[in-house]
């Protein structure tokens, strides 16, 4: 296995996965339900209700997909501009990484 299976492994491959069809176990019966299913097949739970994100701020629970904090109304969205930033796309080929390297691993464009 040649550096790019590392790399290609490392950034998760190809596969594409959203937060929304990504399968969770439901919290309440343990049957497989996402987060795009309003509620659970099983036992009629409100999925959205059950998975919960913490605010970084005050500690108050949002909706998954809430914008705002409801407590705070800390922005949730600058916390992903922020991560999206600390992402570097080679100039040459547009390959995305997650951390800064003296070269392009698709390309093999050297950067500096
Ligand atoms: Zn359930
Ligand atoms: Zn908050
Ligand atoms: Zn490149």
């Amino acid at each position: 296995m040649g550096i790019m299976d590392v790399l290609k492994g490392a950034f998760g491959g190809g596969e594409k996965k959203t937060l929304a069809s990504k399968e969770f176990k439901c919290p309440n019966c343990g049957a497989k339900v996402t987060l795009d299913m309003e509620r659970c097949y099983e036992c009629g739970v409100r999925i959205k209700s059950m998975f919960r994100k913490k605010c970084p701020k005050c500690k108050a629970l949002n909706e998954l997909d809430a914008k705002i904090c409801v407590e705070c109304k800390y922005d949730f969205e600058s916390e992903i501009r922020a991560a999206k930033k600390t992402q570097y796309r080679c100039p040459r080929c547009g390959y995305k990484m997650d951390v800064y390297m003296m070269q392009c691993p698709v390309c093999g464009v050297r950067f500096g």
